[in-house]
């Protein structure tokens, strides 16, 4: 008989390392508490409009691709992916904004009329992180983290100072660029980490790589088609899929995982494999007896930021967005302390606008625009519907003033999300939208371990714990995880 491996949560993590395990021979069940698989990375229609709930941003494609080949398949064979050009926009004001193109020589052109010479100095930036890129996403994000030797026998392989694990980013860029444009233009993938220039190890100058070299991807239809193509090979690999089954309780007896207790029933297992919020499956499914980490730990973690989010249906195009655009026209640093120094509600916050119909026609009604707005913000603050209001009104003021026309008229579909949302929908610790910052203390073994110490049989995966937050870190995580049941199971 094979063994019985029960997947809580059907996101990218829990998807990967189900179909993982069953290509494996495992006999593998998810049970994941919504009505649609995904996660974060949910989709809904509403008057036409087929909007993604979460992530946005295809980058990394050679992770999707390492994905599918493992399993003998091609990323073609369920999306097609179109590669953006420009890649994105950064508004600096209603009047100033650049378009960032896809390809190094442009890009080198771009930087040079910024700032003489900086062409060179980004050609020689990003030398040194395709290095980081080529160890960072080749080697380090496949360990399982849970011991410091799987590091040590990896050092023999590279040269640890050209990785810069011990310098800030923001320390790291200025050696190349001085122009404060050009500083926001670099720092900005930096922010996917969760976390400041400052405070993220230059070593993650190898998003840089990832956005500027190998490029900004979207697959046709939207970000949820990554979820239906795993959705699908999933199944062609023999998991069930059990949706409306939120997890309850993880029956444990002697150190040993033997059942899970959902709202729909019970279910007998050999092995568990948890996929929800690490926090919400220590907290409220196993005992505290059972649990990996205190809550003075859970309080001493620093989160990414959560967000606020609206999805819009707008009745005409804007012709001066981009599928992508970054409104850098306030003061970061003053929102970043806003994050994650004195959290608050931000007094003037960045934002961004995705209008993926740019390039995708196919998710708006003929004429109009889909529209998604992000401000990001500190977890865990007081979220009520005049807070959303306030902020809705905020940056609608900006976006109107640079796309130069009135948006608020011609909405004929507004949704709001935020904390509460989050908590709800995927009992996220803290109602975070990106898990743990990618800080160096809250890096590889540092980070929320992948197995239970005390419970045998009990495995975590996903954003909050290695390698990290972010799509591709999540697939990765549940490949990762995979792995490692199959070494003490099989
Ligand atoms: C607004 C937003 C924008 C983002 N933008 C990007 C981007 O552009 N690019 C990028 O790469 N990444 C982006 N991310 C990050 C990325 O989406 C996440 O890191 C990734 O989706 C996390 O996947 P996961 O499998 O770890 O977790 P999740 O997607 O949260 O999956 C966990 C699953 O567990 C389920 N669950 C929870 N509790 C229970 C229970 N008790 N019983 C059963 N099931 C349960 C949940 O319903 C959920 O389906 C974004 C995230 C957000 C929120």
């Amino acid at each position: 008989m094979p063994k019985r491996v029960l997947v809580i949560g059907a996101g990218f993590a829990g998807l990967a390392a189900a179909t993982s395990l069953a290509d494996k021979g495992f006999d593998v069940t998810i049970l994941e508490k919504n009505s649609i698989p995904g996660g974060r990375a949910r989709v809904f229609e509403a008057e036409g409009f087929t909007f993604d709930m979460g992530p946005s941003w295809y980058w990394m494609p050679d992770v999707f691709d390492t994905y599918f080949a493992r399993f003998g398949k091609k990323t073609s064979d369920y999306y097609n992916l179109v590669r953006l050009d420009p890649s994105y926009k950064v508004v600096f004001g209603p009047d100033e904004a650049v378009d960032l193109p896809a390809g190094l020589d442009n890009l080198e052109i771009l930087f040079e009329g910024i700032e003489p010479g900086s062409g060179v100095r980004l050609r020689q930036f990003l030398k040194q992180a395709s290095y980081k890129y080529e160890v960072g996403m080749n080697k380090f994000v496949w360990k399982p983290s849970r011991s410091v030797t799987e590091f040590l026998s990896l050092k023999l392989l590279f040269d640890v100072t050209r990785l810069d694990v011990f310098q800030s980013f923001a320390s790291h860029a200025r050696k190349f660029f001085t122009h404060p444009r050009l500083l926001e233009i670099v720092e900005f993938p930096v922010l996917f980490l969760g976390a400041t220039p400052e405070n993220t190890p230059a070593m993650y100058s190898l998003m840089n790589y990832a956005e500027m070299a190998l490029g900004t991807w979207y697959p046709m239809g939207g970000m949820h088609e990554i979820v239906k193509a795993m959705v699908r090979l999933a199944e062609e690999k023999g998991v069930k899929i059990l949706l409306n089954q939120t997890v309850k309780k993880i029956d444990i007896h002697k150190k040993t995982a033997h059942r899970v207790i959902t709202t729909e029933g019970i279910f007998e297992t050999d092995v568990v494999v948890a996929g929800a919020d690490y926090n919400h499956v220590e907290t409220s499914l196993i005992d505290e007896t059972n649990r990996n980490y205190d809550d003075a730990y859970w309080k001493s973690r620093v989160m990414a930021p959560s967000s606020l989010l609206f999805y819009l249906g707008v009745n005409k195009r804007l012709p001066r967005l981009l599928h992508h655009n970054l409104f850098f026209d306030e003061d970061f640093k003053v929102h970043a302390q806003e994050i994650y120094e004195t959290p608050r509600w931000p007094s003037k916050p960045l934002f961004y606008a995705s209008a993926p119909s740019k390039t995708d026609p196919g998710i708006a009604p003929e004429g109009c625009e889909n529209l998604f707005l992000l401000i990001p913000v500190a977890p865990d603050l007081t979220d009520d519907e005049a807070t959303r209001e306030h902020y809705y009104n905020l940056i609608m003021d900006r976006l109107e003033a640079y796309v130069g026309e009135d948006i608020r008229n011609h909405i004929v579909f507004k949704r709001s999300y935020a904390h509460n949302d989050f908590k709800q929908d995927y009992n996220a610790f803290r109602g975070n939208a990106y898990g743990l910052a990618n800080t160096l203390r809250q890096t590889a073994i540092l980070k929320p371990s992948l197995k239970n110490k005390q419970v045998s049989n009990l495995f975590y995966t996903g954003q909050l714990t290695v390698p990290g937050p972010g799509v591709p870190p999540s697939l990765i995580s549940g490949l990762v995880v995979a792995d490692e049941v199959a070494r003490e199971f099989n």
